[in-house]
Formats: C-alpha cells, sequence, structure tokens
C-alpha cells in the first residue's frame, strides 16, 4: 500500500529572532517568528507524514496554545510523528520539500538541512529531496514578510502488515 501526503506552512518573519530550517540556525537578519522555533520546513514535513498516513496534522498533536510546546524544538514533532507513522507500519518511500524565502540564499545550507532532518527521520537522505526557491520579490514572502514550505510525503506499508 502506498500513499502520499501533503503539508503546506508559512511563518511571519521578524527582526532579532533566530531562523531555524529543518533544524539548522540559518544565519540571518530575519529570523522565523511562532509559538515554537517557527520551523516551517520540519512543520510541513510532519504534515505531509501525518496526511499520508491519514493522522489528522500537526495542530492536533502539538497545538500552538499549549505551553507545553512554547520555543520547542520542531525536531521533537518530527520525530515523534516518525514513531507514529511507524507504528501504523509505514516506511518513507520519498519526501520533497519547497522552501519559499526571498533571503537569504538557501543552498550552501540545504546539504546540512538535509542530513539532519534524515538524522530525525532516521532515514537515507537519497529518500529526501530539499530545493529553495524565492518569489521574485512579489508579495508577502517577496518582501521578507515571511517564509513558506510546501512538502510531499510518499509512505508504504507491505500486504502482510496492511492486515492490522
Ligand atoms: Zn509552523
Amino acid at each position: 500500500m502506498i500513499r502520499t501526503g501533503i503539508g503546506y506552512d508559512i511563518h511571519k518573519l521578524k527582526e532579532g529572532l533566530p531562523l531555524f530550517i529543518g533544524g539548522i540556525n540559518i544565519k540571518s537578519l530575519l529570523g522565523s517568528v511562532g509559538h515554537s522555533d517557527g520551523d516551517a520546513l520540519i512543520h510541513a514535513i510532519a504534515d505531509s507524514l501525518l496526511g499520508a498516513a491519514g493522522l489528522g496534522d500537526i495542530g492536533k498533536f502539538f497545538p500552538s496554545d499549549d505551553e507545553k510546546w512554547r520555543d520547542a524544538q520542531s525536531n521533537i514533532f518530527l520525530s515523534e510523528v516518525k514513531r507514529m507513522i511507524v507504528q501504523k507500519g509505514y516506511q518513507i518511500s520519498n519526501i520533497d520539500c519547497t522552501i519559499i524565502i526571498q533571503k537569504p540564499k538557501l543552498q550552501k545550507f540545504v546539504p546540512d538541512i538535509k542530513k539532519n532532518i534524515a538524522k530525525i527521520l532516521n532515514i537515507s537522505e537519497e529518500l529526501l529531496s530539499i530545493k529553495a526557491t524565492t518569489t521574485d520579490h512579489l508579495g508577502v514572502i517577496g518582501k521578507s514578510k515571511g517564509w513558506s514550505v510546501i512538502a510531499i510525503a510518499t509512505i508504504y506499508k507491505n500486504d502482510e502488515q496492511s492486515n492490522n
């Protein structure tokens, strides 16, 4: 059985805050506003995996009005989501993501981001694709008022396991 899920997230950007992307602290004048660390990449990937497994969304498990998750490191969410999908008998086949941010240029950070996400999910980097783009200065993202991420995950389980 093969299933796919999408994830989308957007966070505001503000001066003086850290910018965590995929758990990597990116050098930037603007940082991500969020109840947790505002890591839209991890949030979108978590949502794509939950969606693929039919489990709901990240807000259901880690509500942003819960004090427990204030300033939480988002890698906690992602490793917990991985545990949940594995518990349902699924393995990750592929994850593809596009980060949409005007600046900074992310190209040089992508290898570290990829390595860290693969580590959190305990999967080979081969199963993971991370791309970055801008909006060519158009709209709120183009004006650096925010950044967003779209992710798609493909997961599978074999037939014997899908009977439970
Ligand atoms: Zn988020």
